[in-house]
């Protein structure tokens, strides 16, 4: 989908689901957060990342991925020649879940609204899913094991701005486990290409710039693969 707005009227968008953000009481986790977290990137990104929820690093600065996971996916997009500032990073729940447990269903849908509204300002080319969690906000019945390191699906238009959606494992499972990393690596280089491949068919207003030479592993099968 060409995006239909200009750069300043998505950042005004943007803005606004923020300090909605910031207010919102729509779930359990407002009593709890120190900080919303609503996301930060480009406003110009046609590459968002969509990750679970926010951790207590995120909790206290009021930005995502800025602990440990974090800096393995500064690593990964590093690999891949992006910045995150060229990006955007988003997360299915906007508020840290108490002692960093999974976020509820009933969490997720609560905050599904200001989801929708940053990928419908976004219009992203690309929602690289990171875990399981979020995986399923926009293909339920995927099982992350079957269907990560490939375009998976075109996203609803009119819930989620259309994207391709290519799921990747979350950094902190490969955190974890380490016999994920090499699995998120080659996932990582994969998403390269299929940017690449998206450009050259002349994606009109992508902003991404092309990469030659993209680091490649042999795939190998991999065991544990599970979050
Ligand atoms: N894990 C997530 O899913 N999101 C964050 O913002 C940080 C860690």
């Amino acid at each position: 989908m060409e995006r239909t707005t200009t750069p300043n009227r998505v950042a005004l968008e943007l803005a606004s689901v923020a300090r909605d953000a910031s207010t919102c009481t729509a779930c359990g986790l407002s009593e709890t957060r120190t900080q919303v977290v609503p996301g930060e990137g480009s406003p110009t990104a046609t590459l968002v990342f969509v990750g679970e929820a926010p951790g207590a690093r995120e909790d206290l600065a009021g930005r995502p991925f800025v602990g440990a996971a974090g800096r393995l996916l500064d690593d990964l997009l590093a690999s891949i020649n992006l910045r995150r500032e060229e990006v955007f990073i988003l997360n299915t729940v906007k508020c840290r879940p108490p002692e960093n447990r999974n976020p509820q269903r009933s969490e997720i849908a609560a905050c599904a609204p200001l989801l929708a509204r940053q990928l419908q300002a976004l219009q992203p080319r690309v929602i690289a899913t990171l875990g399981r969690h979020a995986l399923a906000v926009f293909a339920p019945s995927a099982k992350i094991a079957d269907v990560h390191g490939r375009p998976y699906a075109q996203t609803l238009g009119d819930q989620h701005g259309g994207g391709v959606l290519f799921p990747l494992y979350h950094p902190a499972a490969a955190l974890h486990n380490g016999s994920l990393r090499p699995t998120l690596e080659r996932d990582m280089a994969a998403l390269r290409e299929y940017l690449n491949a998206d450009a050259r068919e002349g994606a009109g207003e992508a902003t991404l710039r092309e990469v030659d030479s993209v680091p490649t592993r042999p795939r190998s099968k991999t065991t544990g693969e599970a979050e």
